[in-house]
């Protein structure tokens, strides 16, 4: 049975990680992390995600006080706590699979310089459609690039704190790639104003922000005379959750190093 702890265990994504690690098969909720001042701190996890029972399991708040009750941690919180919890598990020869998005170039250096004592699966989205899309895109951009204007839209609830989305531009990178090109290079995020004819080597990101949206995004290719869209509309958290979960079994059985979803997946 491997043992995982849930960080940011209150939040959005770990309330629905504690019921996708207690339905699934080889796995439990060995600890349940919240913030210090958080509500939740003491209640049973059973309690925090809803399910109608208790776990056995009661909330803490910081890693070191449940570091002997888990093989692998699955961190969904923000950049700064994700990269602390990082380096604890570097420290303590723990796993760790990481959900968080908004790292900046510098911390996104740090977490790869990092995964080096343990197995670390980062993802800016751990939905099955998603990275079957980004293999789409790939054929897609060596098919249709030379030829079309390529531009990402995404949407996501009121709540989401970074922007684009870590998905959306995984996407952009996945093409930029495919294309050639460096994304820091040719990526325009929004425009207003003269802005002048758009240039054939760019990536367009247009954000869109309202309502309860768990996570919508299209990728365009429009060239003269026809349109392609890769779309992908998430409608429950779960989706991220039972793979960040099967991201957490599969971890404990691989050497240490950096992986992804698409490691995962085998694709
Ligand atoms: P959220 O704000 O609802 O939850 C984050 C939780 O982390 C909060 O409860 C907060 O109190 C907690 N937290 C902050 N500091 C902490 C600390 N030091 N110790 C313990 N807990 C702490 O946000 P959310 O919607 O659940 O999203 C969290 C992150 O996951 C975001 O970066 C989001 O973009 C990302 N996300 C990724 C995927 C994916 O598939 N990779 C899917 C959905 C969301």
């Amino acid at each position: 049975m491997t043992r995982i702890a849930i960080t940011g265990a209150a939040g959005r994504m770990g309330r629905v990680l504690i019921q996708a690690v207690d339905a699934a098969e080889g796995a439990e909720v060995g600890a349940a992390i919240v913030r210090h001042d958080d509500p939740m701190l003491g209640l049973d996890a059973g309690a925090i995600a809803g399910l109608g029972k208790d776990l056995g399991i009661r909330a803490v708040a910081s890693l070191s006080e449940v570091a002997d009750q888990f093989d692998v941690l699955i961190d969904f919180t923000t950049p700064a706590v994700t990269l602390a919890n990082l380096s604890f598990c570097q420290q303590h020869g723990k796993c760790i699979v990481i959900g968080t998005t908004g790292f900046s170039d510098d911390e996104k250096i740090s977490l790869a310089d990092c995964a080096t004592q343990t197995g670390v699966v980062f993802a800016p989205n751990y939905s099955v459609g998603v990275n079957l899309c980004l293999n789409l895109l790939r054929m897609a951009a060596r098919v249709m690039g030379e030829d079309s204007d390529i531009e990402i839209i995404e949407m996501h609830h009121r709540h989401k704190v970074d922007a684009p989305s870590g998905t959306a531009l995984r996407m952009g990178e996945v093409v930029a790639e495919t294309m050639g090109w460096d994304l820091n290079e040719v990526a325009c995020y929004g425009r207003e104003g003269q802005t002048g004819a758009r240039p054939h080597q760019q990536i367009g990101f247009e954000t869109i922000r309202g309502g309860d949206v768990v996570g919508d995004h299209t990728v365009m290719f429009a060239s003269d005379g026809e349109r392609v869209e890769v779309t992908h509309k998430a409608q429950s958290r779960m989706t991220f959750a039972r793979g960040a979960v099967r991201s957490a079994l599969w971890i404990t059985d691989q050497k240490a190093g950096l992986y992804d979803m698409q490691d995962v997946l085998g694709f």
